[in-house]
């Protein structure tokens, strides 16, 4: 019995990445959407055979808690309307799978996490890079020590946008800028290959085109410190393009690149090890692997928690770079 998933928000990423992903999954399904976009319903209702009663637009979307073919909801909003979105989600009693970044800041995240918490349903964050088999390799190789101790990372994210000046992801109180678009990428993948949470931040914020980035960042460099030593530098851009996962060990040395791409994601090793790029659907790999944490009573693999340390880093990047580069403990 597949779960039931309703896309709130059919941009891009629910057009063209998640609704046909969730063609091709195992455990879930599209059954509904929310919308703002009244000309957008018909051709959804054709293309994915969504009934009038499985149709919501923001106001409405509470209601869905009367709706027994949606058991989840996925937040694909802009990053200022994930916390309302999710929330509204949780209290229908649907479990919320919610778009990187997890939200604004530390207090949202928290108030999704106890949403979810109160109203016993799982919250999990799209953070398809955890689901690939590639990256998961080299989340064991740093588990298992396979080239010995982790002494540095470098990653970095970043493609060169052109954003329309009035997009969400060109003003700041919508969640825009590189550190939340791309900025969570490297931050996660730190975490992720070393296992461990960094103690402290410094970080630079800037942009060159000040006519489209005039209130949040083009470009972000930040330097995170672990604790026993571990340093790694990260940046992300929506100037030029980058996509890199360097690892550095005690007796030698892998990366990823691409490794944040939705196909492709390809490995070395400094022994000549090739980690070829996966030829599944990333997202429907992603949506399966939650789905079967939801039927199985299981931890999801990147659940609220997950988001919200990354948050933390991003918010206090953001004050560093307000305090000219000064160190910030985490
Ligand atoms: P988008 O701009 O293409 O879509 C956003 C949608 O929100 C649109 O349909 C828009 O109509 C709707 N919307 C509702 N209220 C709005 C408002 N007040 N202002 C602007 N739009 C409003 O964005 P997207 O690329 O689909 O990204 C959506 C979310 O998905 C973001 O949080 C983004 O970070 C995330 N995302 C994740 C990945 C990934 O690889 N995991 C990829 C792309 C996007």
């Amino acid at each position: 019995e597949k779960l039931g998933v309703a896309l709130v928000g059919l941009g891009y990423y629910s057009t063209n990445i998640l609704a046909p992903g969730l063609q091709q999954t195992e455990h879930c399904e599209l059954r509904g959407i929310v919308t703002g976009s009244p000309e957008k319903i018909p051709v959804w209702q054709e293309k994915y055979g969504i009934p009038d009663a499985s149709v919501y637009n923001y106001e409405t979307m509470h209601e869905i808690a009367n709706n027994d073919d949606i058991d989840v909801v996925y937040i694909v909003l802009p990053n200022n309307m994930h916390a309302e979105y999710s929330i509204i989600g949780a209290n229908a009693g649907k479990h919320v799978w919610c778009e990187k970044p997890m939200a604004m800041n530390v207090e949202e995240c928290r108030a999704m996490i106890d949403a979810t918490e109160k109203n016993g349903v799982q919250l999990t964050i799209g953070y398809r890079m955890q689901h690939e088999p590639n990256t998961q390799t080299i989340i064991k190789y740093g588990e298992e020590e396979t080239y010995g101790r982790i002494t540095a990372i470098r990653s970095g994210g970043g493609f060169r946008a052109n954003h329309e000046p009035d997009n969400w992801r060109a003003v700041k109180e919508m969640g825009g800028g590189a550190l939340y678009d791309m900025g969570v990428y490297p931050i996660n993948a730190a975490r992720y290959s070393s296992g461990m949470e960094p103690v402290a931040v410094r970080a630079k914020q800037w942009s060159v085109r000040e006519d489209i980035y005039s209130d949040c960042d083009e470009y972000t460099d930040f330097d995170l410190e672990f604790p026993n030593g571990l340093t790694m530098e990260g940046k992300c851009s929506f100037g030029n393009g980058m996509n890199y996962l360097d690892i550095d060990c005690s007796d030698g040395w892998y990366r990823l690149r691409p490794f944040l791409s939705y196909s492709g994601v390809r490995g070395a090793t400094s022994d000549g090890t090739i980690l070829a790029p996966d030829p599944g659907h990333q997202q429907a790999r992603q949506m399966d692997n939650d789905a079967l944490a939801i039927k199985n009573g299981t931890n999801p693999t990147a659940p609220g928690e997950e988001g919200l340390r990354d948050v933390r880093i991003v918010q206090a990047i953001m004050d560093s770079s307000r305090l000219d580069g000064q160190w910030m403990q985490l």
